[in-house]
């Protein structure tokens, strides 16, 4: 007997789900109000975020090691909020809070995609947006995007921790400029709707085992915000066991690995380039109290993750994103004593798009040879240009195969 069968749900099916009513992406405040300190009075200032979709990677899993592979592994593609990455969910909060209290400007500090979704939120709000950004060490895309909303942009020497440093001196003088970094506690309210989303999300494919969920961490404000919405789920019984969670650092820039701040923190994925995370204690016990770990994984490992992450499953994130990958297939390596495979399914957050850091994607496919990718015709795509009959010819004459 075969019913329809959900595209996410492994092995046979087990009950048929029905397609629900289509309602339209409300944003996380209309979906999650009860679960939210929202002012009863104020009206969502939203641009449609959360509801990312909660993708099945079967080509990925069967690159891990046979006998040390998880039942399923997942993506929980937060590229696919407006703005492109997980910051959407906490700045409509931070945004939504701040104009029912009367605000009317916004300052932070950023690695980039923090900038790009408080100018767009504050665009919307018809407020003024202040960025403080480490020179040279923010993503073209999402420099973009807050130039495009209208952001005043101050570049300062150093990196993101000094930006920090001095977005924090500012608003001790100036309390009417609005802190939008996750120091702002509406900030990770609304980011713990992603946990509630997975749970939710599993739960309507069938999958009520205990999950494992990796997250790339920077300054240590998205697990504890996944933290605490697990625990908000598991207080209320809509979950029996709370996920482990994973870590994942890069290795220059890891100080929650080293046990201590990095003070140049480098790596190439700038969106978790931190060497002092404000979370960094409660990020260890978020990772401590679900039985997960920290680890740390190297620059080359996050491109090949982030290669394998597109080539194998159509999914380009950034490379910040890519670490959460990383992590699991280092731990599915098993190469250190005691690095166990989680039981249960297995979450990677990818917080961030692709497209807000082509550059470094172009400069891993470059260095790689341009493999299979056909890099170099694209860039001597003028001068190499040929007649249309000619590219006739030549695809009648190259056979197709899978890959
Ligand atoms: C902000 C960000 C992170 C890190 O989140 P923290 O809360 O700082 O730990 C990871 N990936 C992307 C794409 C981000 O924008």
């Amino acid at each position: 007997m075969s019913g329809p069968t959900h595209p996410n749900r492994p092995g046979p099916p087990r009950q048929a789900v029905e397609p629900g009513p289509v309602l339209p992406r409300q944003g996380i405040i209309a979906r999650y109000r009860d679960w939210l300190p929202v002012p009863p009075e104020a009206e969502p200032l939203t641009l449609g975020e959360g509801d990312t979709p909660l993708i099945r990677a079967d080509r990925l899993l069967e690159e891990l090691p046979r006998d040390r592979r998880p039942p399923a592994v997942f993506l929980k593609f937060e590229g696919a909020n407006p703005t492109g990455s997980f910051k959407d969910r906490g700045m409509t909060m931070a945004l939504t809070c701040a104009r029912a209290r009367g605000a009317q400007a916004v300052i932070c500090a950023s690695t980039g995609n923090t900038a790009a979704a408080a100018a767009a939120y504050a665009a919307r709000a018809g407020m003024d947006c202040w960025l403080v950004l480490p020179a040279g060490g923010v993503a073209a895309g999402k420099v973009g995007q807050a130039v495009a909303c209208g952001a005043r942009i101050l570049p300062v020497r150093g990196s993101f921790d000094d930006a920090l440093a001095a977005v924090r001196q500012v608003v001790a003088e100036r309390p009417e400029l609005v802190l939008v970094n996750s120091l702002n506690p509406d900030r990770l309210e609304g980011q713990k709707t992603a946990a509630f989303e997975v749970v939710d999300q599993l739960a309507a494919i069938g999958l009520d085992e205990r999950a494992a969920v990796f997250l790339p961490v920077g300054n240590g404000g998205n697990i504890t915000a996944y933290h605490m919405g697990f625990r908000a789920y598991a207080a209320a019984g809509r979950l029996g066991r709370v996920p482990r969670l994973y870590g994942v650092q890069a290795e220059g820039a890891a100080p929650l690995v080293r046990g201590r701040p990095v003070d140049r923190p480098q790596t190439l994925a700038s969106a978790i380039r931190i060497g002092r995370p404000v979370y960094g204690e409660k990020a260890l016990a978020a990772v401590r109290d679900t039985g997960g770990r920290v680890l740390a994984v190297s620059d080359e490992e996050i491109l090949a993750a982030q290669r394998l992450l597109a080539r194998l499953e159509g999914v380009f994130a950034e490379p910040a994103s890519a670490a959460s990958v990383a992590g699991l297939l280092k731990l599915a390596r098993g190469d250190e004593p005691g690095w166990e495979v989680p039981e249960g399914p297995v979450v990677c957050v990818l917080t961030g798009h692709g497209l807000k850091d082509v550059d470094t994607a172009l400069r891993a496919a470059r260095a790689s040879g341009g493999e299979g990718g056909d890099l170099e015709a694209l860039e001597a795509l003028e001068a190499r240009a040929l007649d249309p009959e000619a590219v006739v010819q030549h695809l009648l004459a190259t056979p197709a195969g899978g890959r």
